[in-house]
């Protein structure tokens, strides 16, 4: 059979429209509903191995030709609809991606195109289902298009990837090749280095004013790996997993994958990108299992205050649920005081802490995270990492007690650096028509509302923004929807701009984006 009678056949369609999708937790199992029971039917538009941009086809128009759509074109064939979503190279649409391509207004019925299958030819076996429940983070994708674009001799200026641009200390990196001259190149315990453990100990209970002992604490390659093993060991199928939306895409990927489900808390701007604790009471239910603060907050910057902790504390023990606190930006703050919500009582007994060291010490690619958990946790949360991991790169680990019991001079000229762009990148996108942007008070992203921008240049929302400001601008932002859907009654189009980078690119960015915005 050719793929384009393939992508003819609607059964995916059909089954779409018996279950029109709600806003939030659209549970269809595309590999289930497949024309062929449990095997996975392929809609293969772009047998390529990069990310393809996919797309949606309606099934009333006639099928594209298969092999012939170049997804970097971004011109898309005819009777494919604008893409909703970047599915990753390997990775089936995910629920998310498909409620959201199933929303396009008017367009239903819709089918949704995957990426390139595993393998070449038609029967092989079929990815594990839960695949198709694994969301991504769809920074990376759009830093390909960038590279991509950058390859081919085209001039972007980027604002899409949350990394530092500064090296990593040179005490550190000294730290880590002393380190390895000194024969540092073995497995260590699963749980971490127990002096580099000892040492976030104490920084924790310096910097949240709390009390932390050595075996709270658990290491990983990342503070990623820590949300996962976290939401491994606490998070079972049927639970309901609270997350902030807009939100780093990760919680609610892994909520979804662990057969939980998410359940979004509206962060707004007009409460500074904070949560209402009445909107929080809402949402809870005696399945609530967990929650996840972040504060400071990815995409938005917001800081949640010492208030809202408290009520978030309370909500907590009367409700006997989880909190995952990612405080990963805690030191990338522009007001005087931090607020965890570990500093309030009897939440040590139920959250666990995640932090790290790629963004207060400029570190992303030395893998380095840790959580902070009850002690009882600890064993579960370094036997997913035994399974996983065997243990935390052993020379990274001990460069790492150097980044927290050495100087701090580079992480606070960081902070300063990052202050100094803040200000720098908020007046400047309110200096362009079209575009508010609130100051926010920590991480290094800014927020800016571009709802009036949006209709000015006659776009739909902001991920035709980001698609144009990347192609005709040069320009490379984030589209609220890479964090999430929006929330019920939410009509106003953001996006996200990180200024993790020098103060020339950000000059440069602004007066393209105000070029592109005023024409
Ligand atoms: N949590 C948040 C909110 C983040 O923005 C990121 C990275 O962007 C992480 C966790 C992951 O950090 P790491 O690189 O240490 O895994």
């Amino acid at each position: 059979m050719s793929d384009a009678k393939k992508l003819k056949e609607p059964a995916l369609s059909a089954s779409l429209t018996r279950n029109p999708a709600p806003n939030t937790n659209f549970a269809w199992d595309p590999w289930k509903e497949s024309a062929h029971g449990d095997r996975p039917r392929r809609y293969t538009l772009a047998l390529k191995t990069e990310p393809v941009l996919s797309g949606v086809i309606s099934k009333e128009l006639p099928a594209p030709s298969a092999r012939q759509w170049d997804p970097w074109s971004h011109k898309l064939p005819k009777n494919v609809l604008p893409p909703e979503g970047y599915f990753g190279a390997d990775s089936a649409p995910s629920p998310h991606e498909i409620s959201s391509a199933a929303r396009v207004p008017g367009k239903a019925p819709v089918i949704v195109v995957a990426g390139p299958p595993l393998r070449a030819g038609d029967n092989v076996p079929p990815l594990a289902k839960r695949m198709s429940r694994l969301g991504t983070e769809t920074a990376f994708d759009v830093l390909l298009r960038v590279k991509k674009l950058q390859a081919e001799g085209k001039s972007v200026v980027s604002f899409a990837l949350g990394e530092p641009d500064f090296d990593s200390p040179a005490h550190v990196i000294d730290a880590a090749k002393k380190a390895l001259d000194a024969g540092q190149t073995h497995y260590g315990p699963s749980a971490g280095l127990e002096p580099l453990r000892k040492s976030i100990a104490s920084y924790i209970s310096r910097s949240r004013k709390i009390k932390v002992d050595f075996d709270q604490v658990v290491v990983g390659p990342g503070a990623k790996p820590i949300l996962f093993d976290a939401m491994m060991a606490l998070v079972d199928e049927g639970d309901e997993v609270i997350y902030p939306n807009p939100g780093y895409p990760i919680y609610e990927s892994l909520a979804d994958f662990l057969g939980a489900k998410p359940v979004p808390l509206p962060l707004s701007e007009s409460k500074q990108f904070r949560f209402d604790l009445s909107d929080l009471e809402k949402v809870i239910t005696h399945k609530t299992k967990l929650l996840v603060v972040n504060t400071p907050a990815n995409p938005t910057g917001g800081v949640l205050t010492k208030e809202d902790l408290a009520g978030v504390a309370q909500l907590a023990k009367k409700h006997n649920f989880w909190i995952i606190a990612d405080e990963i930006y805690s030191e990338i703050l522009y007001i005087p005081e931090y607020a965890s919500v570990l500093q309030h009582e009897g939440m040590a007994e139920r959250t666990v802490l995640i932090d790290g060291f790629s963004k207060t010490f400029a570190m992303t690619g030395w893998r380095l995270g840790y959580g902070v958990m009850p002690k009882a946790l600890v064993p579960h949360v370094a036997r997913i990492e035994t399974n996983v991991n065997s243990c935390t790169c052993t020379f990274s680990q001990i460069a790492a007690i150097e980044a927290l019991d050495g100087p701090w001079d580079d992480a606070r000229r960081f902070r300063a650096e990052f202050e100094k762009r803040r200000n720098a990148i908020v007046d400047g996108l309110n200096a362009i028509k079209g575009i508010k942007c609130l100051k926010p008070d920590g991480a290094f992203y800014a927020f800016p509302n571009v709802t009036q921008a949006c209709e000015n240049l006659g776009f739909k929302d902001s991920r035709e923004f980001q698609d144009k400001a990347l192609l005709e601008a040069g320009v490379a932002v984030l589209a609220r929807t890479c964090f999430g859907r929006k929330n019920v009654g939410e009509d106003q189009e953001y996006i996200r701009l990180s200024y993790a980078t020098s103060i020339e690119n950000i000059n440069e960015g602004l007066k393209r984006l105000k070029a592109f915005c005023e024409r």
